[in-house]
């Protein structure tokens, strides 16, 4: 096992090197990773060795004997984990962007060195508890609530799918203030739990059969605790501030549980159809296989884009609580290039994709959730078109390409959307629109993210072919966008339409 303090001196090539070889090295040679998938939670020995490298170690800061906190190595870490697991990516997701990076940011200094400790030496984990059975998407109305009592606050509720139930060490627990007339307030605070103390214990009163992330339990949580005043965290101004600076923050790490997962599709989408042969040439040769595996490609150069562009933006100094254009890019665009890619890989390895062992048909059940978690897509998107149209109001240009001209994340690619960005938003338009338009705007910034990669120096050819796959893919949504339908669901559609009555 490698201590802490060697892992935190280590430079950052040679600690991510030393932590893919272990990951090979427990899943390939002393386990089988395809014996275990099926399974839930990982075998203790397999789980033990991989934190005996002291992974969460980049999200401490160095006065706790931490690695310093460095956004780029906790996407890196993250990014090396999904190769191998996602649900291994979502583990370290949890830990350091939902419960490490908020204690950081948020908790009394006095607190702080018991609970980094305890994460370096003794690999305890944490997880954050927002989610209601009754308040999902609408978590700001949730029902748990706090009430002070001396120097305690007693915290009650009901709170469910939370990633780590009954196996956290920590929480970070999402309530609301009761007033004196038995109302919640309308801001958010937030408590560190500890599973030590018998007053905090979390009673899991279900655990959930997950259909896939095995490795990672669920379930719903009866809360009925006591927490000392100084576990409250601090916001800077308000609670909800708070909540969005996380939350925001949280979306722009995605990318780092991306990048990996679409990489290990593409490897594997590329060595499969040069091994599988039909008709006496490898399927690779067929032109539709290769625009698949190229769209699964710029999916890879798009999420590493994405990555470069989260390691500058989005460290714990910055304020991310406005940050909804980017944070909600990052998250829906990125959500979906990863279940499109596992989708493509799995029709590309034929029946043996429908084996439940493989890769490919374990990430399209393991990256669904992502698409819901942490704010629906379609949820994040309308937000965007509104932080949108409400921008050009303000500007009084409401045409999208004057727009995008001269807004600072589509500066350096703004001129390749015309003239399919040359058309008038409309200040109000229906929701399917909204999504539309989000979409449109996600696919742009995020163009303007691989330009920035390009400038840096990434392959061109990549960033090139990545360009042209996302032009035509805001060509659709623009032509979808302009061709609205008005259609809805006939609620009584049963009457007069069984087809059998006419035939
Ligand atoms: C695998 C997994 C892990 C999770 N991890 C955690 C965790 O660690 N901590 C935690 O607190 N919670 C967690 N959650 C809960 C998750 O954040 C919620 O499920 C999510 O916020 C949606 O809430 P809901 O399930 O109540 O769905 P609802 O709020 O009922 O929404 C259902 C669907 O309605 C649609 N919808 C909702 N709002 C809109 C809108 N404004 N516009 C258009 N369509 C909309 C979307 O299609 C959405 O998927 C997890 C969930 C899953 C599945």
């Amino acid at each position: 096992m490698m201590t802490y303090q060697t892992a935190a001196l280590l430079p950052f090539t040679e600690f991510i090197d030393n932590f893919n070889h272990q990951l090979k090295s427990v899943f390939y040679e002393r386990d089988d990773i395809k014996k275990f998938i099926r399974h839930r939670g990982f075998p203790a020995t397999v789980l033990r060795d991989i934190m005996a490298t002291n992974p969460f170690s980049v999200a401490i800061p160095r006065q706790f004997g931490g690695r310093g906190n460095k956004t780029k190595e906790a996407l890196g870490i993250m990014d090396a984990a999904s190769y191998e697991s996602l649900p291994l990516s979502l583990m370290f997701g949890i830990n350091i962007g939902l419960f490490l990076g908020p204690v950081n940011k948020y908790a009394k200094e006095s607190i702080k060195p018991d609970i980094f400790r305890r994460f370096l030496k003794h690999q305890n984990m944490g997880g954050l508890m927002i989610t209601e059975p009754g308040y999902g998407s609408d978590a700001l109305n949730m029902q748990t609530y706090n009430e002070q009592r001396g120097s305690k606050y007693h915290i009650k509720g009901v709170k469910h799918w939370q990633g780590l139930t009954g196996m956290a060490d920590y929480w970070l627990m999402a309530s609301r203030k009761k007033m004196p007339d038995g109302g919640l307030s309308r801001d958010i605070d937030f408590f560190i739990t500890d599973a030590r103390h018998p007053e905090q214990k979390i009673e899991v009163e279900e655990l959930y059969h997950n259909i896939g992330l095995y490795p990672i339990p669920y379930g719903r949580n009866k809360i009925d605790i006591q927490v000392p005043r100084d576990y409250k965290l601090q916001p800077y101004t308000t609670g909800l501030k708070l909540t969005m600076d996380l939350l925001h923050r949280s979306r722009f790490q995605f990318p780092g549980m991306a990048v990996g997962f679409i990489r290990r599709m593409l490897d594997d989408a590329i060595t499969h159809t040069q091994q599988r042969f039909i008709r006496a040439k490898p399927l690779f040769a067929l032109d539709q296989v290769k625009q698949q595996i190229a769209r699964i490609q710029t999916a890879f150069t798009i999420s590493s884009a994405m990555c470069s562009r989260s390691a500058e933006a989005s460290g714990l100094e910055k304020n991310l609580d406005g940050k909804t254009v980017e944070a909600n890019t990052m998250k829906a665009y990125v959500t979906e290039l990863m279940q499109e890619s596992a989708q493509t890989l799995t029709q590309l390895y034929g029946a043996n994709g429908y084996k439940e062992e493989c890769i490919a048909s374990r990430g399209i059940v393991d990256s669904r959730p992502f698409m819901v978690f942490e704010g629906s897509n379609e949820m994040l998107y309308t937000q965007i078109a509104e932080v949108l149209v409400k921008q050009m109001r303000r500007l009084k240009v409401m045409n999208l390409a004057a727009y995008l001209k001269d807004y600072q994340r589509t500066l350096l690619t703004a001129n390749h959307f015309i003239p399919l960005t040359d058309f008038n938003v409309e200040e109000k338009m229906p929701q399917r629109k909204q999504v539309l338009l989000g979409k449109i705007l996600s696919r742009i910034v995020a163009s303007d993210y691989v330009a920035a990669l390009g400038h840096k120096g990434f392959r061109q050819d990549l960033v090139n072919d990545s360009m042209d796959m996302i032009k035509q893919e805001v060509s659709a949504l623009v032509s979808s966008c302009h061709y609205s339908n008005h259609v809805v669901p006939v609620q009584d559609y049963n009457i007069n339409s069984s087809w059998m009555d006419f035939s």
